[in-house]
């Protein structure tokens, strides 16, 4: 018997079970991964995501070498090239992940009738692009949770399967050519401080991670300058590292930061649960609001001054700048920078989560749309009309300005919270900066905002 492993948003051998189950079964098993041109249409595959890619993939190809395979990449129309190789490897299964996106849920129900047609059985697995999969926990009375806090109450009971270890031996059929495997060299736009890719590179970090700084997180996740989160998102978004095998490990070191930790993976498993079940969510507001934002060519300069980090107030253009340079933003950036375009410079969610999803490496459907929506209060917040304070937000969560001045050279002289209110400093001290002007009265955008949401 001969298998196919399609491999999605799952690049890793630990805790595979859509691997484990093709070579439970087989004697022969194509480990392949198909560069979905579809993805590429609908504008996912930016510089920053695809050069990550391009490192997993090549790393996810040396683990099969060193276990006896190999992979195979093919690119186009997903169906059309997993059918060809089921074909040229003379397959009797496929195996894969289960995932949540209107554009998975398409693709997986149309591989399905395609493969049937050719008596070929596609079996899905859940539980491996995340720890708990939708529909395995819901209230009464609905599909999927809409708050958080019960929902995480439901998924912390749910018993997870063990995680599994990596294969030792994987054989592949002869026969079956592969296009050659891309590489991050010859991907332009890249942000300079981009992440490395990989299931090696993530095992490394997930261990690092573990052995020290998780402890404190509890404390520490929100201090912007200490940069004391995981920095794991990129591997979950790419499945280099396993959801389950995550939350097993923090739950056996156990203690306050790996609780913490393990509340925020449950966070992931809530948007799944919310974006599988209402698929239109990823761009339709998942609750009407009734806003009437701005147009984007009457915000157009306001929008411009957001994205390229010059508005005016420092912690916004710090994390701006961050995203841009490093392809990746601190949590309470995002929170930030979400919360001032669209409630301050009341800007639709929709502007600022496609320029997020131009950039971020760990840019995600699920966790980007519904996060975007949770701060735009068209999402799952039970307080949607709140409105984050740049200023008293940067004194609480970057009190010594450090962040500030890591991301905005020109107030690096600058000492102390000072950094954070420019527009006070002594008039002189102010004209030597070459730092803008607010792009706007923090009071007038809240009441805008107000007067909009009938508040
Ligand atoms: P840690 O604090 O170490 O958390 C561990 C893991 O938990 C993360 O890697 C992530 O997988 C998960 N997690 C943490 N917070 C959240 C959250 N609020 N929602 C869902 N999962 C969470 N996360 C993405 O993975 N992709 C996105 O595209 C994305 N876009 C966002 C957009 C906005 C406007 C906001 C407010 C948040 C967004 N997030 C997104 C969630 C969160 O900011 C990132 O997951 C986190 O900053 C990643 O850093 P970390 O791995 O160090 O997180």
């Amino acid at each position: 018997r001969t298998s196919v492993v399609l491999f999605t948003s799952d690049l890793r051998l630990h805790d595979h079970p859509p691997l484990r189950a093709a070579l439970g079964g087989s004697e022969r098993t194509v480990p392949l991964f198909v560069r979905d041109r579809a993805v590429d249409r609908a504008g996912f595959a930016v510089p920053n995501r695809l050069a990550f890619l391009a490192d997993c993939l090549r790393d996810l190809d040396a683990g099969l070498r060193e276990r006896g395979g190999r992979l195979v990449v093919r690119a186009g129309d997903l169906v059309d090239r997993v059918c060809e190789v089921v074909a040229e490897a003379d397959a009797d299964e496929v195996h894969m992940a289960s995932d949540v996106s209107a554009h998975a849920q398409r693709r997986e129900e149309r591989l399905r009738r395609a493969l049937e047609a050719a008596g070929v059985r596609l079996h899905v697995h859940d539980t491996v692009t995340g720890a708990v999969a939708p529909g395995t926990v819901t209230p009464a009375g609905s599909d999927h949770f809409a708050v958080f806090t019960p929902y995480f109450r439901r998924w912390s009971d749910v018993s997870l399967r063990d995680a599994l270890a990596a294969p030792r031996t994987v054989r592949v059929p002869d026969g079956v050519g592969s296009e050659p495997l891309p590489s991050r060299y010859g991907v332009p736009g890249l942000s300079a401080g981009l992440a490395t890719g990989g299931e090696q590179e993530g095992r490394k970090r997930l261990g690092a991670w573990l052995r020290g700084p998780v402890a404190v997180y509890e404390e520490r996740h929100d201090d912007l300058a200490g940069d004391a989160t995981s920095r794991l998102s990129p591997h979950l978004h790419f499945g280099t590292l396993s959801p389950v095998e995550l939350v097993h490990r923090a739950r056996r070191a156990g203690g306050p930061g790996p609780e913490a930790f393990v509340r925020q993976l449950a966070w992931r498993d809530f948007h799944r649960q919310v974006l599988a079940a209402r698929p239109d969510a990823g761009t339709a507001d998942y609750r009407t609001r009734h806003d009437r934002w701005r147009s984007e060519r009457e915000a157009r300069e306001d929008i411009a001054a957001w994205k390229e980090g010059r508005t005016g107030y420092p912690v916004i253009d710090a994390a701006m700048r961050q995203l841009r340079h490093e392809g990746w933003m601190h949590n309470r950036g995002r929170l930030l920078t979400a919360s001032f375009l669209v409630k301050t410079l009341y800007v639709d969610w929709r502007v600022g989560a496609r320029h997020f999803l131009d950039l971020l490496v760990d840019g995600d459907v699920a966790n980007n749309q519904l996060n975007w929506q949770w701060v735009a209060g068209t999402g799952t917040d039970t307080r949607p009309n709140r409105v984050l304070n740049p200023i008293t937000q940067a004194r609480r969560f970057d009190p010594d300005g450090g962040y500030v001045r890591r991301w905005v050279p020109e107030l690096e002289g600058v000492q102390g919270r000072a950094v954070h209110e420019p527009w006070r400093l002594p008039a002189d001290e102010r004209a030597a900066l070459d730092y803008p002007d607010p792009v706007i009265d923090l009071s007038a955008g809240l009441a805008r905002f107000r007067q909009a949401r009938g508040r």
